[in-house]
Formats: C-alpha cells, structure tokens, sequence
C-alpha cells in the first residue's frame, strides 16, 4: 500500500473570470471531501494557472490565495496557450506534490472522477487517464469534430487514448521522467504516453460548460492536431515519400507511352497534357515542400531551446 499522497489539483485558467466564481469552490470541497476520508493529506492545493488572461482572472486567482490556504496560483507572463500553461502547472506542482490532476477550471469534467483516480493510484497506476464515455452534452459538430480529430491522430502516427483530453492523474514519479522531455512544441496527450509507466483509466461524463465560452473553436482544435501530428509523427513525410514514388513511377509510364508514340509517328501537338502534367507537379512539390517546411520550422524553434514556460508570479509573493 502507498502512503498517502499529496495531490495538486492543476488548474488552467485563460478569461475565466466569468466560470472560476463558481468552480473554485467546487475544487475545495473535493480537497475537503478527499482529505477528511483520507485519501491525501492536508499540504493538498489547488494551483490555479493564470495563462496570461485579459480580464480579471488572476485578481481572482490572488484574492483566493488569501481567503484559503488550499488555493494557490502561478501567472505565466503571456498568453502561451492551454498546453503551455498545463505543463507549467505540473512542473510546479512536482516539487511539492506526489500527484497531480490537471482538470480544465470551467466544471465541464466531472471532478467526482478525482476519488477514482487517487483509488487507482494507491492501487498502483502512475497515470490515470480520464476517459469521456459519452459526448451527448455536446454538439453534433462538437462531437464529429472531436472524434475525427482522435482518429486523425491516431491515423497519422500521433498514438492518443480515445476520447481522453487533458484531464488526468500523474505521479511525481512520472513527472520528474517528463521534465527530461526538452521539446517546446508540446502535445501532452501525445507525450506522456510516451513516458511510459503503470497507467488506467477512469470514464466519466463530460457535462457542458458552466459559464463563460469555449476557448477552442474548430480552428484552434485543428491546429492542435496539426501541432501534435508533426511534433510526434513522421508519418506525413512518409506518405510524401510514397506519394513522390507513385508519381515517379507513373511519370515512368508516361516517357515510355510517349517514346512509343513517338516512334509509331503519332505526335500530336501535347501542349495541353504539357500543362497539366506541369501544373500537376508543380502542385505536388510544393504542398511536399510545404510540409517539409513544416518540420524544418519545428527544428529551428527545438535548436534554440526556449523556456517552455516563464512563471512571472506566485501567490506564494503576495501572502509574504
Ligand atoms: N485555456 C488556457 N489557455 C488558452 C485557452 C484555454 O489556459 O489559451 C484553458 C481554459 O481556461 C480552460 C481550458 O484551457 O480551463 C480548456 O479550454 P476551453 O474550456 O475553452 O476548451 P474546450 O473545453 O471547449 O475544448
Ligand atoms: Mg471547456
């Protein structure tokens, strides 16, 4: 049996002041609930992550800290993104935390799934996936979208657990394994199964969002597929390969027809294929090159070795 743990309930926040009014309550009772059926101990927090909001969210976040003790926050110094301002949560937390649980701060995941987590843990699983088990709160677009982006991933190379958005328990232990991951383009759906470790999962139902909008409209959603499939995959380059191979072989095919048309003497004026055949190839190079670029980019933002995360502030200054 394990020994009690210490979990940090790891929180990002971007323009929610409207939503965190009425969810950081709800996250300190589960802290309560937790510690008096003593499942973690009392040093427990909530650590609030402040991704560079415009409204008040980190005045919030400040004037929590010092009603009640469970509350902590940290401000990253801009807008970095929800990846961004997740890792940067973890990576604080692991310090003083022997578990962590990232859950988005607007109640749409059902924080009850938490007591399963910490029960898989003391049963041995350093990472506990939530799962969502039904989408039926969502929209029919919502969820279409949501599932192709899953099967898209998968599809190309970028192994995810279905269904799964960043709502999950991680050990210190796995964690501090994580750290030594230096990538700056970062899909934690992606990356910590590649860490590796004991790991479950737990299903519950995803509720609709209590105030305030989503953050992730289809755009934002694709390029988060678009970033995880090219910073864990090189399955596109691949599909380039095999496609410059069909190519190659058909355009063989092509010189050999048009040889034999040559010497039967049936020439014709080949200016229109001429063009397409030009056209066509033109088209293919540069969607490759295109592509190419793409991870070309991405060593060049890995080979200066960014921070990953700036944290500007804690609440930890302001009860000093
Ligand atoms: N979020 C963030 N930075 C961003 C966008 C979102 O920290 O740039 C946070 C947001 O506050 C929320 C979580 O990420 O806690 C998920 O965002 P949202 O609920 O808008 O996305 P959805 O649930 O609609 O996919
Ligand atoms: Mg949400």
């Amino acid at each position: 049996m394990r020994k009690v743990p210490i979990l940090y309930i790891v929180i990002p926040c971007y323009n929610e002041e409207e939503v965190l009014p009425i969810t950081a309550p709800l996250f300190l009772e589960k802290i309560h609930q937790l510690v008096n059926e003593g499942k973690i101990l009392d040093e427990s927090r909530i650590l609030f992550v402040n991704d560079g909001s415009k409204d008040g969210t980190w005045e919030l976040i400040k004037k929590l800290s010092k009603e009640e003790y469970h509350y902590k926050g940290i401000a990253q110094s801009r807008n970095r993104g929800h990846q961004n301002a997740v890792l940067a949560g973890l990576m604080t937390a692991k310090e003083a935390a022997d578990i962590t649980i990232s859950i988005d701060c607007d109640g749409q995941d059902d924080i009850n799934a938490m007591d399963a987590m910490v029960d898989a843990y003391m049963a041995g699983a350093e990472v506990v996936y939530g799962v969502r088990s039904k989408r039926e709160t969502d929209t029919f677009f919502k969820r279409f979208t949501a599932e192709s982006f899953y099967h898209l991933l998968n599809w190309m190379g970028a192994e995810v657990v279905f269904n799964h958005a960043d709502y999950r328990l991680i050990s210190s232990k796995v964690l501090n394994a994580f750290s030594d991951f230096k990538e700056v383009n970062i899909f934690l759906r992606g990356l910590i199964p590649l860490v590796g470790f004991n790991s479950t999962s737990v299903y519950y139902e995803r509720h609709e969002r209590i105030a305030g909008e989503s953050h992730y409209p289809l755009k934002k959603m694709l390029a988060l597929a678009f970033d995880g499939i090219t910073s864990l995959s090189v399955k596109p380059i691949r599909m380039i390969t095999a496609a410059g191979t069909i190519i190659s072989g058909l355009g063989f095919c092509a010189i050999i027809w048009a040889i034999i048309m040559q010497v039967m003497g049936n020439t014709v004026a080949g200016w229109a294929s001429m063009v397409c055949i030009v056209a066509f190839l033109g088209g293919i190079q540069l969607l490759s090159l295109g592509v190419i670029g793409e991870y070309i980019g991405k060593i060049y933002l890995e080979t200066k070795a960014r921070p990953r995360y700036i944290i500007s502030e804690t609440t930890d200054d302001v009860q000093e």
